[in-house]
């Protein structure tokens, strides 16, 4: 179950949202240590989204707590935007800046945020950019890599802000089949280096090889929160279970 210690980089506490009339996040409870993975599962609709958006503030929340390393993100101003650099987001659609380049997509929120110099900032992308496979394109615009490439790429800007976690909401839905495995081999290398880090996916085969936990999530509420061999030969609730037989 969730660890409740000193260790934990992102804290949940009691926390529900609405839109409008719909209680899209009940009571949440989580908590993700350092170097933690954490997979988040469920149906369409059941709040993972919010609740990743949330976590660094592109949501409100109604009541409750978020803190990530100790410190509850600001509702708004210059702080908000130096500690939502704390946490990396990487989306379904890859977001990337269509007229920049590759190289010029990766050192723009260093030089803006972090106040790096030019070349520091290129110097720092283009390492990245070589860790996740796609050195060779940096002077490119992403319309012209490949799905896969362009993930890729958004999770090297990400980690160009040096977060403390990473974020993943279904970061390989939009993704030809096969293009799916080279963005998965890089987040599996994330985890291996000891990123902490928060995935949305219906990718099992990455939960199973990832993830420390998985969380289910049904409705707005964490249904269930156990290890993957936990989860996949022993889920506790009808929910999961039916959700499992519907994607396994
Ligand atoms: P999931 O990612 O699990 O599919 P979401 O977090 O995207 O779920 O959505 C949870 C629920 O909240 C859904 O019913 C969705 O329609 C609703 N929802 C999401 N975003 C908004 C919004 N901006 N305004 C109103 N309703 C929303
Ligand atoms: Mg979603």
């Amino acid at each position: 179950m969730s660890s409740q210690n000193a260790d934990s980089l992102v804290e949940v506490k009691a926390v529900n949202k609405h839109y409008g009339a719909l209680h899209v996040l009940k009571d949440i409870e989580l908590n993700v240590a350092k170097g933690e993975v954490v997979v988040v599962i469920g149906p369409s609709g059941s709040g993972k989204s919010t609740l990743c958006r949330t976590i660094n503030r592109l949501e409100t929340i109604d009541d409750g707590e978020i803190r990530v390393d100790g410190k509850v993100l600001p509702q708004e101003g210059k702080e908000l935007a130096r500690l939502r650099a704390e946490v990396g987001m990487v989306f379904q659609a890859f977001n990337l800046f269509a007229h920049k380049t590759i190289l010029e997509n990766v050192t723009l929120g260093p030089i803006k945020v972090k106040g790096l110099s030019k070349s520091e900032a290129e110097q720092e992308a283009m390492a990245l950019l070589e860790r996740v496979g796609v050195a060779q394109q940096a002077a490119k615009l992403p319309a012209q890599l490949s799905g896969g490439q362009q993930q890729r790429v958004a999770i090297a800007r990400a980690l160009a802000m040096k977060p403390k976690v990473m974020l993943f909401d279904e970061p390989t839905s939009a993704l030809d089949p096969e293009m799916i495995n080279e963005v998965l081999d890089v987040m599996v290398g994330l985890a291996k280096d000891g990123m902490t880090m928060i995935v949305v996916t219906h990718e099992m085969g990455f939960a199973r090889k990832a993830a420390d936990r998985v969380v289910f999530m049904a409705d707005g509420q964490i249904i269930e929160d156990a290890t993957p061999e936990e989860f996949f030969n022993n889920p506790k609730s009808t929910r999961a279970k039916d959700f499992l037989s519907k994607i396994l």
